[in-house]
This record gives C-alpha cells, sequence and structure tokens, in this order.
C-alpha cells in the first residue's frame, strides 16, 4: 500500500505540448499554486512555453554524461559524493539542467553494492549528496537501506539531500523520514532546498520546515536566477526574507545551467552582478546568497 505522501505525486494530465520535456505537477500543487496568470511565477517555473522549440543551449550544460561509475554516483567535487539513486520528480521545473539527461534504464538500486566500495575505499569522501531526479522520491525503506550500508563507513559524517519536495509535496517529510536523524545521530543532516520565488510558499510548507528544524535538519536553499520569474531586487529581497523566517539560510543563488530549450530562463551576468550588488546593499550577509554557476571541470562552483 502506498504511503500517504505517495498518493500525493500524483501529477495532473493536460495535453498542452511539452517540447519533449513532460509536464508533471501534483494535482493538490496544481489546485493550490497554479494561476490564471500565463505569467505568474509558478506557471513560468511549471508550465511549458512555446520559447522551449528553439534549440540553443547545450544537451549535457555540466559535461556530467558518461561520468557516474559506478552508475548512480557522481564524483565531481573533493570530498563529497552525488548519488543519483532515482530519476524520478514530483515536479517537472522547465528549466532542469538534467532536462535531456540519459538517465540509465536499469535501476541504480543494482550498482548500490559497487557504490558503496567506492565509497569505503576513498577515505577523502565526508559527504554524501542523494540528488536525482529527487532523492525524496525514494521511499523511506529504499533509504534506510542506503543509510544502513553507508553507516558502516566511519569517514562519512554528513548526508545532504537535494530536493524540493518539501515545498511541492510537504507531506513526504513524515514521522520515518524525520526519525533518521535519531536513527543516524552519528551524521549531519543537511536539506539543500530549491525555492526560487516567495510565492511558493503555503501553510503545509511552513510546518514541515518547522518539523525538519526541530528533528536537527539544517536547511538550506539554492535558487536559480530566472528570467522574468526572480530576476528583480523586490522579489529576491522577499525571498531571502521568507526563507529566514521560516529557518532556512539563503546560500546560493545559481545563473542558469545553459540547457538546450530552457535558454529563455537565462539573465545576463552583468543583470546578475547588479541584482547581487543590490541585495549586499539592502540585506544583512546571511541573507545574501553567493552568487555562481557551475562550470564544467572546475572542482567548485564559481562565484561571480
Ligand atoms: S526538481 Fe530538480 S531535478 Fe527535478 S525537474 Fe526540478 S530542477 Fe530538475
Amino acid at each position: 500500500m502506498n504511503n500517504d505522501w505517495q498518493r500525493h505525486v500524483q501529477s495532473i494530465s493536460t495535453s498542452i505540448p511539452d517540447y519533449g520535456f513532460k509536464v508533471k505537477i501534483p494535482q493538490a500543487y496544481a489546485d493550490q499554486l497554479l494561476s490564471s496568470d500565463d505569467l505568474d511565477p509558478i506557471n513560468l517555473q511549471f508550465l511549458p512555453s512555446k520559447l522551449e522549440s528553439s534549440q540553443t543551449g547545450l544537451i549535457d550544460p555540466l559535461d556530467e554524461t558518461g561520468k557516474d561509475t559506478p552508475k548512480g554516483l557522481l564524483h565531481k567535487y573533493p570530498g563529497r559524493v552525488l548519488l543519483t539513486l532515482t530519476q524520478a520528480c514530483a515536479i517537472h521545473c522547465r528549466y532542469c539542467f538534467r532536462r535531456h539527461f540519459p538517465y540509465q534504464q536499469e535501476n541504480p538500486f543494482k550498482n548500490l553494492d559497487d557504490i558503496i566500495d567506492y565509497i569505503n575505499k576513498d577515505s577523502s569522501i565526508h559527504e554524501v549528496i542523494f540528488s536525482g531526479g529527487d532523492p525524496l522520491m525514494l521511499s523511506n525503506q529504499k533509504l534506510c537501506t542506503v543509510f544502513n550500508k553507508l553507516s558502516m563507513i566511519a569517514h562519512i559524517k554528513t548526508i545532504r539531500f537535494h530536493t524540493r519536495m518539501p515545498m511541492i509535496v510537504p507531506s513526504r517529510i513524515d514521522a520515518d523520514f524525520l526519525n533518521f536523524t535519531h536513527q543516524y545521530p552519528q551524521w549531519q543532516w543537511v536539506i539543500a532546498l530549491h525555492i526560487n520565488h516567495p510565492k511558493e510558499w503555503f501553510e503545509e510548507c511552513q510546518k514541515a520546515m518547522t518539523k525538519l528544524k526541530a528533528a536537527r535538519f539544517t536547511l538550506l536553499n539554492q535558487s536559480v536566477l530566472l528570467k522574468n520569474i526572480n530576476d528583480n531586487l523586490d522579489t529576491l529581497i522577499h525571498l531571502s526574507q521568507s526563507l529566514w523566517s521560516n529557518g532556512i539560510i539563503p546560500y546560493y543563488l545559481h545563473q542558469l545551467d545553459p540547457v538546450k530549450q530552457a535558454m529563455h530562463f537565462k539573465v545576463h551576468d552583468h543583470k546578475a552582478k547588479s541584482l547581487y550588488m543590490q541585495l549586499q546593499a539592502a540585506l544583512p550577509g546571511y541573507l545574501v546568497p553567493k552568487l555562481a554557476k557551475e562550470v564544467p571541470g572546475m572542482l567548485h562552483k564559481t562565484r561571480l
């Protein structure tokens, strides 16, 4: 039988053209947050636009394809590895840099022992980042299977999730998930959220953040700077303030990865830098996310 949250990821059905990237929006989220205004910042993030027919941009903007050895694991940065154990997301963001990613057809859990072996052999790895897709689309049972194996490796100190689920399907933050911090007290627990606009908040998400904080998760946010969605000072100020009032540290403001069919979201670097300077002038330093972009081959994010 499905858990409660698994029923809530049921997507709307729609016949609008998807430009090769399926429209996926949970029904409850659509009912609550989609608007009749095509230019609404929620609609623009999740509903396709005919601008996606443009072929400029790159299929694999971060040059990740083929670098996951063993399958399901990416080792891009020193000290941490990225696990991509699911390709599923509850929602499809139209600007996603993995919209063309050729996820392996086979279940990456088949490679779990190889993944664990790789991490075990490299004692410089102290953080395991669960990415995807959205790692909170995995059941608690599957996460527990991975945690049990990781818990045998003494050099792992931190578990981090990159997820939109607490904002899209807040019921995913259930008692069993929250209990992981008690089950594995040896680790620091981090959730890097992905919130781009203050309009994304609704009451259930706020409750989910309160539960996560109480359960000892450190909450960070990574936004993407998106043209006509959040590329103005007022929105960015309100976003940082809304994050802070929900216990979340504004961590990064990313420039768009130049992915094919999403280049209409790109904000030019000079505008991004100007907005960043204005944010610095308007907010205390702890509310100003670092403006950065990813450059393939670099061992860290590149600050702008
Ligand atoms: S939730 Fe993340 S991985 Fe999934 S579509 Fe959105 S940006 Fe891409």
